[in-house]
């Protein structure tokens, strides 16, 4: 196990090579950015087109994703993230990080869901021990007519614990897998020295670690504080709108952080001015109207499919079993409720024990099927109900 995490440290402060710089650039460039989409499939078409809409004013656009996109819906877990990453690749996003649900459907399917995302995965903190290497790059350089923009990836340490922990480790319970929890922020500044010795002009964080710092101890309004040379933080994980907050970094200079919210509620745009500006806004996604014909087919399609599979009736039950109370608030996870009795009996019965335990469930309205087993045998999927 020392050997192990000798590995790790070696890992997280492995380097990349940099990027070639060119002319000067009159143009703005544009970062639109999302998180914690949690299969809000629709709002996809709406992000490509307004990529497109940015494309027509400057070259320099860069579509991002901040995590957390292949689980929350029927759509995601019908395909264990499949489809959602066939939606994304329609819509052209270039980078993502690791939210702590795309470790959902374990290790072998996010290799599968990365290896078919056209996106590029930055993640610097996830460490295979076995292979002693990082799973994903941990930055790159974008050169945008002469300025040189770092993006670095990084997900949260409390992935392995928000998700399954038996998918994170060997049969004898040792983790095969790191997240870097014990050297995060200074990991994390030895990949902002690297762009910046590299020759970054800006250095834009891709985080999924959230800014509730009572929840997450490593968070990041901490990542800001505890490190000097990050420019924005593009953040996910607490499902917080934050149009723009202005941080304040180790060495006393400003981050700008934001985060979109969920679900599509929101789009966001970073811009950097030729003159070197940065400038954050923030798109209501119900307000954009504009959609993307190709990126709006592909998911259509996928729907279609996926209604079909959901037209098959495979239970059904006397009583409402609600997620949410009259006024919409969330009755899982707050409480005992009879979803999660329903959940847990299932579980008693299916797995012969005789005590169990339902964390969520998603609702079924009395006489209507539902196709999602999964929802009520698998703690992801459960999870469903209530993402984060
Ligand atoms: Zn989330």
């Amino acid at each position: 196990m020392i050997a192990m995490v000798a590995l790790a440290a070696i890992a997280c402060s492995r380097r990349t090579t940099p990027a070639s710089s060119s002319d000067r650039r009159t143009d703005d460039i544009v970062i639109v950015y999302d998180n914690d989409v949690h299969c809000s499939v629709d709002g996809y078409a709406k992000i490509a087109a307004l990529k497109a809409e940015k494309q027509a004013l400057t070259p320099y656009v860069t579509l991002i994703s901040a995590g957390d996109f292949v689980q929350g819906g029927s759509l995601g877990a019908a395909s264990k993230g499949g489809w959602i990453v066939t939606i994304m690749n329609a819509a052209g996003y270039d980078y993502v990080t690791l939210g702590n649900h795309e470790f959902d459907y374990a290790m072998p399917r996010l290799k599968e869901l990365t290896s078919d995302l056209s996106a590029t995965v930055l993640c610097c903190n996830l460490i295979d021990l076995t292979a002693g290497k990082r799973m994903y790059k941990a930055w790159e350089i974008v050169d945008y007519g002469g300025t040189k923009v770092a993006f670095i990836g990084a997900a949260t340490p409390y992935s392995f614990n928000s998700s399954t922990p038996a998918f994170f480790q060997n049969e004898a319970g040792e983790y095969i897998y790191s997240l870097c929890a014990e050297t995060y922020y200074d990991m994390f500044q030895n990949y902002v020295n690297d762009a910046r010795n590299q020759g970054a002009d800006y250095v834009v964080a891709i985080t999924h670690l959230g800014d509730d710092v009572d929840i997450d101890p490593i968070n990041s309004q901490e990542l800001a504080r505890q490190t000097s040379g990050i420019d924005v933080i593009l953040d996910g994980h607490s499902h917080n709108l934050v149009p723009e907050r202005k941080l304040t970094a180790k060495d006393g200079k400003t981050v700008l952080y934001t985060q979109t919210g969920a679900h599509f509620d929101n789009m966001g745009v970073l811009t950097i001015s030729p003159k070197g500006k940065l400038t954050l806004q923030m798109i209501p996604t119900a307000e954009y109207t504009k959609e993307d014909a190709r990126v709006r087919f592909v998911t259509d399609s996928l729907k279609q499919v996926y209604a079909a599979m959901g037209a098959r009736k495979i239970g059904s039950s006397e009583v409402t079993l609600p997620a949410k109370d009259a006024d919409g608030d969330w009755l899982v996870r707050n409480g005992e409720t009879a979803l999660g009795d329903f959940c847990a009996d299932a579980f008693r019965e299916e797995l012969g024990t005789d005590i169990a335990e339902a964390r969520s469930a998603r609702t079924c309205p009395p006489g209507k099927s539902t196709t999602t087993t999964s929802s009520m045998s698998s703690r992801s999927a459960a999870s469903a109900a209530s993402p984060r």
